[in-house]
């Protein structure tokens, strides 16, 4: 597209999932022309393309929601504790006709690339079929877990049988009755679906390679009386999440684990793997995530409960991780993930001990030898935080390629801007708190709205990070990381993906103390941002 030529928009957000979807409103609220492009052909974004059976929440859904709209909280009703798909999905339905943000979204709009035009300081955001779009902002909203990973084995491109990746998963669902099934993985995606294909196939096959400190969600029915109880403290919710150090509802301990007896800790251990979600991990003893000592002692009392649960002593070994503690990884939550492995159809593949060697025509072959199968579902993964941004061509300064600044580690500033990449923003990438994603995601929307309306009453109409500051935030980020017990094979740290930097990647540091300092970037004048006026207008 042509320098000069008419914008078509002042701010572009990219995708229509939980942060694309605020953005556009918070944009729109504050008088912005604003659209958005978005690759499906519906809003959701991760919640539209998970649509696997078992996929649900994790953190709990009167915690995930939108706080904003009071209209909102009142007329949504939560049907469970922690919602499936497809409730998420019509909640995030509601809340665009709600705000009647669907007359601002383009559907169908795969953006392969967005290139900064420097002679006046426009971007164009071009889809996969050539149709281009000119703004001056870009609000990236392209989430976290949206680019799925097949892992390079070989042979794929020659199996013959039905085969899914959990993130990518078909609107017209998988018919498993009496199939023979494969499921590849056993992250967080796995651990929800296999319990559901384990009821419905005729036979199922886990190919694991390493297992998860997997712990009870204890999910349930909202009924009328906590129905209530919750609308009646959306206040103190949104409180205690935003007071958090990640962003969920459950409240920290202050004790530290040997300043209790061993009954004690014993008890409190027990209570919280009868709690929900991830009140195992927040609730808990407040050195377990800091202290070796502590977390083994945790993850050994997880392992109890493994041996407990699975009635094979040999299957359940294999089903207790071993090179890494409790919250090292990110530790899914489960229902009757582990009472799969009991059932007569359902068998378990290690491999560790019998490696897979290739995909055939037919099935999977290992080093113990090739099975058939009629459907293989890889639930594999991500290209989590930066694989959204990277995929596409994203140009900047100078024909910088955000891809290949990125490729010895990520750079940015706030998690919000990237160097070199003016009037760009991020409202949910690499540098993103790790937590409960909605209430950070809700911080990064907040901060690039308010950015935007200060640019506006001062007459800017370039925003650029500056580049010390840059040095400084990522200086931070993996300093704060540092201090907590971490696995090096995390897709947190970019360790599933071959040839990607490993670097912790989200921001480990306290969601309160960051949600503090965001808040008082308006009255600081926004620092660490380089204000400016186009070169051309
Ligand atoms: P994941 O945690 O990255 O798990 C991918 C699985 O695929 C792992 O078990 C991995 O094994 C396996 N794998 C990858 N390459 C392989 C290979 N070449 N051979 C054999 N196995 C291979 O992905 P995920 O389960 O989709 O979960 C990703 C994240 O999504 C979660 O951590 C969570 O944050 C989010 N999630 C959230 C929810 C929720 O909120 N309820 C649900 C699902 C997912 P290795 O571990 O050995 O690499």
């Amino acid at each position: 597209m042509a320098t000069g030529q008419a914008l078509d928009a002042e701010v572009i957000v990219i995708g229509a999932g939980v942060s694309g979807i605020y953005e556009l409103h918070r944009l729109r609220e504050s008088g912005f022309d604003v659209r958005l492009v978005e690759g499906g052909t519906n809003v959701g974004g991760t919640w539209y393309w998970n649509r696997y059976p078992g996929a649900r929440f994790d953190s709990e859904s009167y915690s995930y929601g939108y706080f904003f709209s009071q209209e909102i909280l009142d007329e949504w009703n939560w049907q469970e504790h922690f919602a499936g798909q497809a409730e998420t999905e019509s909640y995030l339905n509601f809340v665009t006709d709600k705000l009647d943000l669907r007359r601002d979204m383009r559907f169908n709009f795969r953006v392969k690339s967005i290139v900064l035009d420097e002679s006046d300081d426009t971007w164009t955001i071009t889809a996969e079929d050539g149709t281009a779009l000119r703004s001056r902002f870009v609000v990236s909203a392209t989430g976290v877990l949206s680019v799925p990973y097949w892992p390079s084995i070989p042979g794929r491109e020659r199996y013959q049988g039905e085969a899914h990746h959990t993130g990518l998963w078909p609107k017209s669902g998988v018919d498993f009755a009496g199939k023979k099934v494969a499921v590849i993985g056993s992250g967080a995606s796995a651990v929800q679906l296999i319990p559901e294909v384990a009821k419905q196939a005729g036979e199922l096959v886990v190919f694991q390679r390493t297992p998860n400190w997997n712990s009870p969600l204890n999910n349930g029915t909202i009924t009328d009386e906590e129905q209530a109880e919750i609308k009646a403290t959306y206040d103190e919710i949104y409180r205690s999440c935003m007071n958090s150090f990640a962003g969920f509802v459950h409240s920290a301990s202050p004790k530290r684990t040997f300043d209790d007896s061993k009954e004690e800790r014993w008890a409190l251990y027990e209570k919280l793997y009868h709690q929900k979600g991830f009140a195992k991990l927040i609730s808990n003893y407040r050195d377990m995530m800091t202290n070796r000592e502590a977390n083994a002692e945790f993850s050994e009392f997880i392992a109890e409960k493994i041996r407990s649960r699975v009635n094979d002593p040999a299957v359940a070994e294999k089903l207790i991780p071993k090179d890494h503690g409790f919250g090292m990884r990110r530790p899914p939550m489960e229902t009757g993930y582990y009472e799969a492995f009991n059932q007569p159809n359902v068998t378990l593949v290690d491999l560790r001990e019998t490696p897979l060697v290739t995909i055939t025509e037919a099935g999977i072959e290992t080093t113990a030898g090739e099975q058939a199968f009629d459907i293989i579902v890889w639930a594999t993964g991500f290209d989590g935080f930066t694989g959204a941004l990277t995929r596409m061509d994203v140009i900047g300064e100078g024909g910088r390629v955000l891809r290949e600044q990125w490729a010895p580690g990520v750079v940015s500033y706030l998690g919000a801007m990237v160097p070199g990449f003016p009037n760009f923003f991020l409202a949910g990438g690499p540098h993103l708190i790790a937590g409960n994603f909605p209430r950070a995601i809700e911080i990064m929307v907040d901060y690039i709205t308010g950015l935007l309306e200060y640019a506006r009453e001062h007459g800017h109409t370039v925003l650029a990070p500056d580049e010390e500051a840059c040095a400084r935030w990522t200086e931070e980020v993996h300093a704060v990381a540092d201090i907590a017990l971490m696995a090096e094979n995390s897709w947190f740290r970019g360790a599933n993906i071959p040839g990607k930097a490993n670097e912790y990647l989200p921001y480990a540091g306290s969601l309160t103390k960051f949600r503090q300092r965001m808040a008082a970037m308006p009255e600081q004048g926004y620092p660490g941002i380089v204000f400016g006026t186009p070169a051309l207008v």
